[in-house]
């Protein structure tokens, strides 16, 4: 590698959010794009008319450059994600934006940049003490807009992607969805900005274009120079700076490993996850947006687990009427068919804030007014969303299930919320699917201890690991100062799992997991001991769990639980745990150090 031009000590160490998984080594290209200063300006009565015709103009100009990305999108696997480029449209044309603006110009008699400057100020003050990360994501498309228009309302001509034509790793501040879109693969083999989450656009388009991608390293831009040597690591947030001969050796050999890695999943994906004697399990995803269906279809899934219906109630004044929710239920089954998809009733509360949902402040969110508490509290709302789930199931195989029980009681007064909706559609003369698979979480200690009676009244369970370990272990999974607490393999929470299989397996009922343990190949084979015959998890992690499947017994997973469910502590399970699965699995797990 070429030696760094200035002086930052070899292997500087930044971490970031690994936001898109894989490995860029190569040179730094920082792109220059300083915000759009903003000077406000007193105009007077004659000129009024005049800035608001060329805040008029930006808006139009804009509106074109954003038709200019679309059309020259011809990548299968990004052509889904253009209506994030409607949404940035829309928002060109939102009342709001544009009203207000131009009020302000007519009002105050500032100039037309100072005056959207003020607008958009206006947005961010609502979205910035969201705590939800997608939500708080949001306030990026905004900016984004805003920093276009304003660029070219003072006609500045911005440093674009498009003009790079040399193998680079991007330092940005930020990129919108639209500069990421017109990414060249051939060119940018990664990039790096300041801001950002997992669950920005921006971040899900890296994702899908394979792009290794590194967000939220807060000053990048202000550490990295352009055209120094440097290493990415999109699947733990690492970037390293002009690294040495040993760090460079290392990393190679790890981004060839991941590439192989890759590359041989890949072939999974046609193939059946099936033990090599034989038990089925059915490998399937959580999708909170409709744009993740291609990612999931790509990876082989076999239907939606869960598909968490927060989204649709975000970013809006008004719940979603039944047929928009209709609508958007629809998307999914049709293109997941013939394969299921499970919707799940809203779940907001605890850190799932919903801003447009007035939630009164509660001392306790998490214990609070969440999930299913609050969704029997709004009855309107919630026979909207059945009805709507309802009509969804006469077009294809479509699940129900409720978040968030923790009793008999409570999952009777779904049902008959539920039997209600129906008589409601069967009366107007709808379809829809009358057995309707129903299920509920398995998230609250109450739950598991009760399943055996939870499972009398449904067709199958579904764990949420990520609240149920929560709860068991009184861990708030948001709270990074308790974190260390936070073990999936805790013996307490082994053992309401086994009471949760136990209990469905004695009546007969599917368990499904949704959290995130179901994901993560460490657990595979516990779970497998567990009998779980679904788990449903991010996309991208179905082909490493189905290898896993295909080369074990399944009483290898059965041995495994056996042996643990004898220790008394996490690190000792873990230790164990981590130990079995090297010695099965080296070339997917380090044997380890202790
Ligand atoms: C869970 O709790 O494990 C789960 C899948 O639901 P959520 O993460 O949406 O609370
Ligand atoms: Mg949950």
């Amino acid at each position: 590698m070429v030696s760094a031009k200035i002086d930052i000590p070899q292997d500087t160490f930044l971490v970031g959010i690994g936001s898109s998984p894989g490995i860029a080594i190569g040179e730094s290209f920082l792109l220059h794009r300083d915000r759009t200063a903003v000077v406000p300006r007193a105009i007077d009565a004659q000129e009024v008319a005049e800035e608001v015709e060329s805040f008029k103009r930006a808006l139009q100009m804009s509106q074109e450059q954003l038709h200019e990305v679309k059309r020259g999108v011809s990548d299968k696997s990004l052509v889904d994600h253009l209506y994030i480029i409607d949404t940035h449209l829309m928002i060109l044309e939102d009342e709001m934006l544009v009203r207000d603006t131009i009020e302000i110009i007519e009002k105050e008699r500032i100039n037309a940049e100072a005056a959207l400057h003020r607008t958009i100020n206006k947005f961010k003050n609502v979205f910035s003490g969201i705590e939800d990360e997608y939500l708080r994501e949001r306030l990026s498309d905004i900016e984004s807009i805003g920093e276009r228009v304003l660029c070219n309302l003072s006609g500045e001509t911005r440093q674009s992607l498009a003009d790079i034509d040399q193998k680079v790793v991007v330092i940005a501040h930020d990129l919108s969805p639209a500069d990421t879109l017109q990414i060249d693969r051939s060119k940018i083999i990664g990039f790096v900005t300041d801001v950002g989450g997992r669950t920005s656009h921006t971040s899900i388009l890296a994702r899908s274009l394979g792009v290794p991608a590194v967000v939220g390293l807060e000053t990048a831009t202000g550490l990295v120079p352009g055209g120094i040597p440097v290493i990415m690591d999109g699947t733990n947030g690492t970037l390293i700076l002009n690294p040495s001969e040993m760090t460079f050796r290392e990393y190679l050999r790890k981004k060839q490993d991941y590439e192989y890695q890759e590359k041989e999943l890949l072939s999974y994906k046609e193939l059946t996850a099936i033990t090599r004697d034989g038990y089925r399990v059915s490998l399937q995803s959580n999708i909170e947006l409709p744009m993740e269906i291609s990612l999931a279809l790509s990876q082989g899934t076999e239907g939606v687990g869960l598909m968490r219906s927060e989204f649709l109630f975000m970013g809006r004044t008004e719940p979603p009427d039944e047929g928009e929710q209709l609508e958007a239920y629809l998307e999914v089954v049709q293109r997941m068919a013939p394969h299921p998809v499970t919707i799940r009733t809203l779940d907001v509360g605890g850190d799932k804030f919903v801003p447009e949902i007035n939630l009164s402040d509660e001392m306790n969110p998490a214990m609070g007014l969440r999930g299913i508490r609050f969704s029997l509290n709004e009855k309107e709302m919630l026979n909207v969303q059945l009805r709507a789930i309802l009509r969804a199931s006469g077009k294809g195989p479509v699940r129900l299930m409720f978040p968030m029980i923790t009793g008999v009681a409570e999952l009777r007064e779904c049902l008959e919320r539920l039997d209600a909706a129906k008589a409601e559609l069967r009366q107007e003369g709808h379809a829809f699917d009358e057995s309707i698979p129903v299920g509920v979480m398995i998230e609250t200690p109450s739950a598991a201890l009760i399943a055996d009676q939870l499972a009398k009244e449904v067709d199958f369970f579904s764990i949420g690991t990520n609240d149920l370990i929560q709860y068991c272990l009184a861990v708030d999974r948001a709270n990074e100062h308790i974190a260390y607490l936070y073990e999936p393999l805790h013996p307490a929470v082994l053992r309401a799992l086994t009471l949760v299989c136990k209990a469905a397996e004695e009546n007969g009922i599917a368990v499904s997991m949704c959290g995130e343990m179901a994901g993560d190949p460490l657990y595979t084979l516990i779970l497998l001991g567990l009998g779980i015959s679904e788990l449903s998890m991010n996309p991208s992690g179905i082909p490493r769990v189905k290898r896993i499947l295909r080369q074990v017994d399944r009483s290898a997973g059965q041995d495994i639980l056996a042996e643990l469910l004898d220790l008394p502590t996490a690190k000792e399970i873990a230790q164990r745990l981590e130990k079995r699965m090297a010695a099965l699995f080296p070339d997917l797990f380090a044997e380890p150090s202790f």
